[in-house]
């Protein structure tokens, strides 16, 4: 009894300082603005998708690279962000991945339009290197 009080604490803790949290499937792309073309490390757009089917059959007009993923996000704008290993092309892999942590050259910012609803919030993610942690399926980078 005494542990399950405990937890029940813990948990009203949890909420109270951290808010809800929302999450969507998105397509990630990596680096940022260049002469018009992405570049280097970061993100340079989420887009928020339908499912997290790798996006083959669409071409995009540029040739930045991707990824989809899962985006969890705070109204207070922390994120974080699960890219998912299947159909992770092997230069993403090599590039983005390959190393302890994900680096991001630039800030970066974006609004996230949940559902395509009038909820929307803005993410931000900060210059800087983020340790990646790894599981069967995904990278997960927290990016705050
Ligand atoms: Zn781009």
């Amino acid at each position: 009894m005494a542990n399950t009080k405990a937890i029940a604490t813990k948990d009203k803790k949890r909420k109270e300082s951290k808010g809800t949290i929302k999450q969507v499937f998105a397509d990630v792309e990596f680096g940022f603005l260049v002469n018009n073309r992405c570049k280097n490390y970061g993100v340079c757009k989420i887009e928020v998708i339908d499912s997290l089917m790798p996006s083959e059959g669409k071409d995009k007009s540029c040739k930045c690279k991707s990824c989809v993923a899962i985006l969890s996000y705070q109204e207070n704008g922390n994120s974080e962000i699960a890219f998912a290993k299947s159909g992770m092309k092997d230069k993403v892999r090599n590039k983005f991945f390959s190393e302890n942590y994900f680096k991001v050259d630039a800030n970066f910012s974006t609004i996230i339009a949940e559902n395509k609803s009038e909820y929307k919030t803005l993410i931000k993610i900060k210059k800087g290197r983020y340790s990646i942690s790894e599981t069967l399926g995904f990278f997960i980078v927290k990016f705050y």
